[in-house]
């Protein structure tokens, strides 16, 4: 038992979705009960949301512009699996909705929240439509379903949390039929309703966190996330020749991945079905016979000390604290408030008693209220134009003496200096800041050393592992 969901990529042409067909296939003919969860046809998303924006000033024309083209590429898709009638007999509806909303938003010149949630939803709800009809030329028993059954709570349509009891309710209650008569339900992702039967969103990429609902409200420990890439590698392929798939990896060394540069998924849209003891597993649409990687809470104990490097483009601040009208504590506690109040996150972080270095994604640079307000709390110099580097290990290597020397050692002989260090207390992540030009230089010296080449560290660790 097990949930299929397909993202925006392999729901976004003919090819991707004659693959997304043949894999909802194999898996019928497995005849083991799943279902499956879709994310809009690429592109889609950003595109209603660009049309609650001409709506907004009241710009008809583009606004129209924009909902032809999406109209065409769901058409031009039905036509080439010759399904365009019976899916414009189940769209059609769906479609006039599109439009009435549209011209009711172009009407008042003013799109609030919860109109962007209901436009936004579109997508999913044309996307799982289309699918629905294409499985059907195959004979499969595919029936759509509008993700009405995701009960969410806190008043926010565009990121809203989910209510687990009623939706479990619900969704047990919406599923029933089909699970026991054979069909496939195709759900749509991304959105839920609250209390009061307002459509409102899981926050972007939400479909993922759709299809963890779904499994653990159904009890399932399986949910398989079908996107454009194999899974997890070791580095990111454009920097490194011959990174390595990874193919079992811990839940918490996958969200350090994630929140350092792997955009794979966001880790919070997973953790329901972890937590519940099930699996996530990233498959690649394309190439279907890879093996993917899983997900899990525990991982089978690897002979490796050392599982993925990612990189992200960071600026540096350095607070000096002796400048400082308030005491070091205080000015901990004035940068976190800021930030926090101006939405910007802080990635990582090493203090002495003089300074106190930080390193924020570098789209937070922009925002001069932060910088500014930073700059009042106590003299900082600030770096643009760097890279953290993150390199991860496994659970496993907790409280092993030599990991960090393993980094440093690829780093002193590649000659690159490190301008700012940070290991979190549970050892699963390294974190370096070196200037960006360096960057491509240095994962590739940590990748050769402690991924491929035979590390001092790996000999030993697999002794102790046997
Ligand atoms: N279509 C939505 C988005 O682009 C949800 C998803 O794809 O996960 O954010
Ligand atoms: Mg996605």
């Amino acid at each position: 038992m097990k949930i299929l969901k397909f993202g925006g990529t392999s729901m976004g042409s003919v090819d991707s979705l004659q693959k997304v067909a043949e894999i909802v296939e194999r898996e019928f003919f497995k005849k083991t009960k799943f279902a499956v969860v879709c994310s809009a046809m690429s592109g889609t998303t950003d595109e209603l949301f660009e049309i609650a924006d001409f709506a907004s000033n009241g710009d008809k024309k583009r606004a129209f512009e924009v909902f032809k083209k999406i109209k065409k590429r769901h058409f031009s898709v039905a036509k080439s699996f010759g399904v365009a009638e019976t899916f414009n007999f189940s769209i059609e509806p769906i479609f006039e909705d599109l439009e009435n909303l549209i011209r009711g938003l172009l009407l008042i010149h003013e799109v609030s929240s919860r109109s962007r949630a209901c436009l936004a939803a579109f997508g999913e709800k044309l996307s799982t439509r289309l699918l629905a009809e294409i499985l059907k030329t195959r004979a499969l028993p595919a029936v759509q379903l509008d993700s009405d059954f995701v009960r969410t709570v806190n008043g926010n349509f565009e990121n809203s949390e989910v209510d687990w009891v009623a939706t479990r309710k619900f969704t047990l209650r919406a599923l029933a039929f089909p699970l026991e008569n054979g069909q496939i339900p195709v759900a749509t992702g991304f959105f839920g309703r609250n209390e009061a039967g307002i459509l409102t969103l899981l926050g972007r990429g939400g479909s993922d966190f759709s299809a963890t609902i779904l499994a653990k409200s159904l009890g399932w420990k399986t949910v398989e996330i079908w996107t454009d890439v194999d899974g997890f590698l070791s580095a990111d392929p454009r920097i490194v020749k011959n990174p390595k798939l990874i193919r079992d990896i811990g839940f918490l060394e996958s969200s350090e991945l994630c929140f350092f540069g792997a955009k794979i998924l966001h880790p919070k849209t997973i953790r329901p079905v972890i937590e519940a003891g099930g699996e996530v597993f990233i498959r690649n649409t394309f190439f279907p016979e890879n093996p993917g990687t899983r997900i899990a809470q525990k991982v089978p104990a690897d002979c490796h000390p050392f599982v993925s490097i990612t990189t992200k483009k960071v600026g540096l601040f350095s607070v000096d604290i002796f400048g400082a009208k308030f005491r070091k504590s205080t000015v901990f506690s004035e940068i976190f408030t800021t930030a926090d109040k101006l939405g910007v996150s802080i990635d990582a972080i090493a203090a002495s008693e003089a300074t106190i270095s930080f390193c924020v994604e570098e789209k937070f640079l922009k925002n001069e209220k932060f910088t500014a307000a930073i700059q009042k709390i106590a003299p900082t110099e600030i770096q643009t134009d760097r890279t953290i580097i993150c390199l991860v290990s496994p659970e496993q290597v907790r409280g092993r003496a030599g990991v960090a020397a393993e980094l440093f050692d690829a780093l002193r002989d590649a000659k690159i200096s490190v301008e700012l260090y940070s290991q979190n207390a549970s050892e699963l992540a390294q974190l370096v800041v070196v200037k960006t030009p360096d960057a491509v230089v240095a994962v590739r010296a940590i990748h050769d050393r402690v991924i491929c080449g035979k590390c001092f560290l790996t000999n030993k660790f697999a002794i102790k592992n046997e």
